[in-house]
Order: C-alpha cells, then sequence, then structure tokens
C-alpha cells in the first residue's frame, strides 16, 4: 500500500520486493526469517551434535535482498565469506499459534534463497547479527505461486559455484519439516503477509571469492543467479 503521507523530514526507504515467477506483478516483503541447522549432514560439518533441540531462528533485515541476476558484494571484515543454499517460504496469511494441520495454507509460494554468512565471526556464543544479518547477505531468486507449483516438500536442492556442485542435497532431509517451521516460528512472532522464512541449508556450505558465479536451485522453481562482486571496504 503507497503511503500518502508528505511529511517526512528525509526519503523514506523504498518497499523491498521480489519478482514473482513468469508474471509481472511483484512480491512484498516484510521480514525475513531464518531456520539454522536444519539437516543432519550440515549440523554435522559444522561440528554440532544432532538432537532434535527446537529449531534456531534468526533474521535478516529486509533490505538485505539482492535479486537474481545481481551481484553481491564481498563484505567487509570477513575472510571467510560462505554460500548457503535454502528452500525459502513465502507467507501469504499471517496467524499466531498456527497449528502445523493448518501450517501450509499460510504459503504463498516459495523461492530459491542464499543465507550469505561470514563464517569466521558467525557465533562463539556471541549474536549472530554481524555473521548473519549484514547488506547483501540474502539473495533470493523469483516466487513461484503455490497456486502454480503446488507444495514444495521434496525434491533436489543444489547450488554450484562456477559450475562445480558445492551443495546437492533433498529437501525430504530437513529435520524440522515445513509445517513444523511454521507452526513452531508463529508461537513466537506474529507471522505476517509478504515474511519470507529461509528453512536451512544441507551440507556443502563453503567459501566464495569475487568473481564467483553462484547458481542455486529447487526442483520446480526459478532458479537464483548471483555474482560474487570485489570486497566491500
Ligand atoms: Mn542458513
Amino acid at each position: 500500500m503507497m503511503d500518502a503521507r508528505t511529511d517526512f523530514v528525509i526519503a523514506p526507504s523504498p518497499p523491498v520486493s521480489l519478482a514473482v515467477a513468469g508474471s509481472a506483478q511483484r512480491f512484498p516483503v516484510r521480514r525475513i526469517y531464518c531456520v539454522g541447522r536444519n539437516y543432519v549432514a550440515h549440523v554435522q560439518e559444522m561440528g554440532g551434535d544432532v538432537e532434535r533441540d527446537p529449531p534456531i531462528f534468526f533474521q535478516k533485515p529486509t533490505d538485505a535482498i539482492v535479486a537474481s541476476g545481481a551481484t553481491v558484494p564481498y563484505p567487509s571484515v570477513t575472510k571467510n565469506f560462505h554460500h548457503e543454499i535454502e528452500l525459502a517460504i513465502a507467507i501469504g496469511k499471517g496467524g499466531r499459534n498456527i497449528s502445523e494441520a493448518e501450517a501450509m495454507d499460510h504459503v504463498w509460494g516459495y523461492c530459491v534463497a542464499l543465507d550469505m554468512t561470514r563464517r569466521d565471526i558467525q557465533g562463539n556464543g556471541k549474536p549472530w547479527e554481524i555473521g548473519k544479518s549484514f547488506d547483501f547477505s540474502c539473495p533470493c531468486g523469483p516466487i513461484s505461486p503455490v497456486s502454480k507449483v503446488g507444495h514444495i516438500t521434496s525434491g533436489a536442492i543444489k547450488l554450484t559455484v562456477n559450475g562445480q556442485v558445492r551443495q546437492d542435497s533433498d529437501l525430504s532431509l530437513l529435520i524440522w519439516t515445513l509445517p513444523e517451521i511454521i507452526a513452531r516460528l508463529s508461537e513466537y512472532f506474529d507471522l505476517q503477509p509478504g515474511d519470507i522464512v529461509l528453512t536451512g541449508t544441507p551440507h556443502g556450505v563453503g567459501p566464495v571469492e569475487a568473481g564467483d558465479k553462484l547458481v542455486g536451485t529447487v526442483a520446480g522453481l526459478a532458479p537464483l543467479e548471483v555474482t560474487i562482486g570485489p570486497q566491500l571496504a
């Protein structure tokens, strides 16, 4: 919705939106939620214990989105910039305390996303903010509506870097399933239309360098392609 106010003291930021695959329409993005540690083989490669603890949730700023086809600057203050290919859910209907049985009714569509990470400064008991939630940290492909592609709960999820396969898994290996993620997240937050939820990365995460070309795919969805740019000062 356009805001008709004319009394802002500085220009307000433009709304963030994503392309809808096969359409001239746009999906307006309100918040970006992410799930951490949601594939067994990825938890193991990060040195974690595989227990079914409650899912780890964090957020990225909405204006961290980078559209497919664009360049992702190599961020400042890191020497280990990692890719994490993920399936993202686009919420079309909000709610609190959503049941697992009704959770999928809240999904408008799906896209391929990257949870780009400053791995060398993520975690160690500190907040994930500077490791996960920085500028340009959330490339997202076009959103495919459920009305066209159905629900995406299994199938290949893959990332290539310069044509070499780095991550290759299947959505059926998610520890927390999509209905479980939506139900749990809605216990903590009032989900709203326009929210995006990244569902976690499979194993094979690793570093990228300036000039690398990343292509992320999930079976049934439009691909996500980005190029890594020079490091920001
Ligand atoms: Mn992730």
